[in-house]
Formats: C-alpha cells, structure tokens, sequence
C-alpha cells in the first residue's frame, strides 16, 4: 500500500498551554470540509499550496524537540485545516514515533466515521471545536451539518472515554450569543463531557 501524505501547511514549535500538555509543535495540515465565516487563513482549505510529507519525514523534521516532549510530557499536535482527514497518516505516524510522545488532533469531527475510527487508537487527545450545538447556528456559520460532529462526538465519548476528549465552544461574533454558548456547554455536559473550554473568537478582518 502506498504511503500516506501529509499536505504540510505550517510547523508551529515550542508551543505551551494551547494544545494538550507540556510542549508541543502544531503540524497544520490542508484541507477542510467545512467553510467557516471567520476561517483564519483560507490556504488551509487548499491541498494545493501544501507541501507533502511521508510519516518518516515529519517525524525528522520534529524530531529536534524530542527531549522537550520526554521532559514535559508534550508533543505533536495535529491541526488544520482539519487533522482527521489525515487519520490514516496520524496512524502511520503513531506507529514510527517515540512512545512517550503524546499526539493530540484538533478536529471539527465534521469528517466520515471512519476517520474518527481510523484515529482512535493513535490520538491522546482530541481536541473538538463544536463551533455551536444548535444545528441552525452551525449550519449557518459553517455550511456543514452538525449532527454528524454530535455523533462523532458520542462516538469519542463512548470509545476513548471523556478523558481522552476536550471540546471546546466558541463565541462566534455575528452567528452566536453568551446564551447560546452556554447552552451547548450544558448539552456537551448531558452528552457526557468533562472537559469543556469555553472561549471567544477572536477576529482579524
Ligand atoms: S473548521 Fe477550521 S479550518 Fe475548517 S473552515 Fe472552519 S475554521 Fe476553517
């Protein structure tokens, strides 16, 4: 079977406090499903402008920071653009990195069950932005639907177990209210999440 590529975006290093425990380094990758109003950067929507990387190659260029990952318990987040697109890859890369590294994916969930699946057993952390548990707000700030993040979402719950699961729930200026937000943290916690983080967008026009 051919190797799988990662349409690499960006690295981001050093990084602490953003994403998952200890240091980490962000590899953002191209390509989403959805297409949010405030998207930071719309490259990440495009494979074109990426550059392609097998496992073994990203795993050379992030191997400089190895004894920051052992010595804070840190290591590679995988982001986007969506991460879970690359499940196959994550997989792959799982399997050639140092044990003790943690690998973390910010995701939508706004992908196909089987990535999901397919990132189960390699992923520490998922990190979900919900965008809004209401299904009008979603579709109307992302053009996708939201039911399929909600049973992603419970698929996580279920199979990595809420430890393994942050969400976290946006203020959206223009598409949601303090309201709303609260109201999709108190649906998330019904749903069965511990690890919420409720925070506001904030936009650079
Ligand atoms: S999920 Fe993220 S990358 Fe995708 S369109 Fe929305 S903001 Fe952009």
């Amino acid at each position: 079977m051919a190797e799988p590529l990662f349409p690499l975006l960006s690295l981001s290093r050093l990084r602490m406090g953003t994403d998952g425990a200890g240091i980490t380094t962000l590899a953002a990758g191209a390509g989403c499903p959805l297409r949010c109003r405030w998207c930071i950067n719309a490259r990440l929507l495009c494979e074109a402008s990426a550059e392609e990387l097998t496992a073994e190659e990203l795993l050379a260029r992030l191997r400089i920071d190895d004894l920051y990952f052992r010595a804070t318990g840190g290591g590679v987040t995988f982001g986007g653009g969506e991460s879970l697109l690359h499940a196959v890859f994550i997989r792959r890369f799982r399997q050639l990195c140092p044990a003790e590294w943690r690998i973390s994916a910010e995701t939508s969930l706004a992908v196909p069950r089987e990535m999901a699946e397919t990132a189960l057993e390699a992923v520490d952390l998922f990190i979900v932005d919900c965008k809004d548990m209401d299904r009008e707000i979603y579709r109307g700030y992302t053009g996708g639907d939201g039911a399929r993040m909600e049973e992603n979402l419970r698929f996580l719950l279920e199979k990595a177990g809420p430890e393994r699961v942050l969400v976290r729930v946006p203020r959206i200026p223009g598409y949601n209210t303090p309201d709303d937000q609260k109201r999709s943290a108190e649906k998330l916690r019904a749903m069965g999440v511990e690890r919420l983080d409720l925070f506001d967008y904030v936009i650079r026009e």
